[in-house]
């Protein structure tokens, strides 16, 4: 991290940086309401500083260092998806869904609620149509609150890590392979800065957060949990607004499971037996589904909270009845829901999408097994922004780029 960034840093350490400055406690929290209230881009900005003091600062090298949006790709569905520098140079990608992807549906918060009447058949999911039929003709070319935009909400999708270790074979992180964690303060800053550019006002416009995007957020478990502590308490964004997806890092879940502050979980499954998620996800080979479900059993849910499995649908490999049975198997009597996600196309992946009747049988069996069982609406594929299509801009010269990759 660098020692000089401010973005990322609680109230209480604020205060001890304060204080070790000389200065009383009440300028943190002059530093932390304009750093996550105000959402200030620079030091000089935060005006409730005496002049004097924000120049020391400023010659001490102190900087607030949010993530610069160094290219932004639209989708013809509203989808928006950014290529974000860090102070390094080291890029990673965020993506802006206005009215979100479904995947809130029936995880009994109140997001959920926001999303029940809005569903997605298999052949919408399959083909996109749904999503580009509704964001053709939107005028986006000036930024307003959401209202005026004509969305009711937003999702962001965050980074947690550049690139990723994990190697899921059918994710276009993976081929990045891990180059270093994100800071609370790069991971926390990717929301700010879309904020900003989105004018988001926190309390008057609905947000939701997904920690989908690039990287392994358990594999860098303190600086992911410090950046929910920015967002909840400094940002304002609840936690009941958040989820995690995680591929199944077991010392992951088990410290998630004693966490009072958290957001809520999705486990990516993506198989239904351990032979075909090694396959898919080698992890597996660590720590087994059987482990997994057992560690995520023993987190104490809150009321209405139920957790979310994530299933990338994979033609011909994972999308067959009996792989449905097998799941309904797995869950049987767990507070589960279950987001089917047709697999999103990238270059280079050797697998291709099921077919909408397969999708529906699919789901079809889950819901009659009596798990809640929704299809993830695609968005942004017409810009690679779509689960397991993140990849990261590879050459920033090139605008037309391939992008990032999602953890699901
Ligand atoms: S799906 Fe997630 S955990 Fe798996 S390789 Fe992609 S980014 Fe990493």
């Amino acid at each position: 991290m660098d020692m000089h960034a401010l973005f990322g840093r609680t109230l209480p350490e604020l205060t001890e940086l304060m204080a070790g400055l000389g200065q009383k406690p009440y300028r943190a929290r002059q530093v932390f309401e304009a750093l996550y209230k105000q959402r200030v881009g620079s030091v000089e900005d935060i005006t409730t500083l005496p002049h004097e003091f924000r120049d020391r600062l400023i010659a001490e090298g102190w900087r607030v260092e949010l993530p610069e949006i160094a290219q932004t790709a639209t989708s013809v569905d509203g989808t928006e998806r950014y290529l974000m520098r860090m102070a390094d140079g080291e890029t990673v990608e965020t993506v802006w869904m206005p009215d979100g992807d479904g995947g809130e549906r029936g995880d009994g918060s109140e997001a959920a609620e926001e999303e029940s009447s809005e569903v997605v058949g298999a052949e919408d999911a399959v083909s996109g149509g749904y999503w580009s039929r509704r964001g053709n003709g939107r005028d986006r070319s000036n930024f307003g609150t959401l209202a005026e935009q004509g969305f009711r909400r937003a999702t962001i999708c965050i980074s947690s890590q550049v690139g990723c270790a994990v190697n899921c074979q059918f994710c276009l992180t993976a081929k990045l392979g891990i180059k270093r964690n994100l800071t609370a303060g790069e991971i926390a800053g990717q929301v700010a800065a879309v904020l900003n550019r989105h004018k988001i006002q926190i309390g008057k416009d609905r947000i939701n957060l997904v920690f989908m995007g690039m990287g392994e957020p358990f594999l860098n478990y303190e600086q992911f949990m410090q950046s929910v502590r920015v967002l909840a308490e400094g940002i304002g964004i609840p936690e009941s607004r958040m989820t995690v997806s995680t591929s199944g890092i077991l010392p992951g879940i088990e410290a998630f499971a004693k966490e009072t502050l958290r957001p809520k979980l999705a486990l990516s499954l993506n198989a239904s037996n351990d032979i075909v998620r090694e396959r898919v996800m080698p992890i597996t080979r660590k720590w087994n589904i059987a482990a997994l479900l057992e560690a995520v059993q023993k987190i104490p849910l809150r009321t209405r909270e139920w957790v979310t499995f994530e299933y990338v649908l994979l033609g011909g490999v994972n999308d067959q009845p009996e792989h449905a049975r097998e799941v309904l198997a797995l869950l049987d009597g767990m507070r589960a829901k279950v987001n089917l996600i047709v697999w999103n196309p990238g270059p280079g992946i050797d697998y291709h999408q099921p077919s909408p009747e397969d999708v529906a049988v699919f789901q079809k069996m889950l819901i009659n097994g009596g798990i809640a069982t929704y299809i993830r609406r695609p968005r942004g594929r017409d810009i690679y922004a779509a689960c397991g299509q993140l990849k990261r801009t590879v050459a920033e010269e090139k605008p037309q780029l391939v992008a990032i990759a999602a953890a699901v």
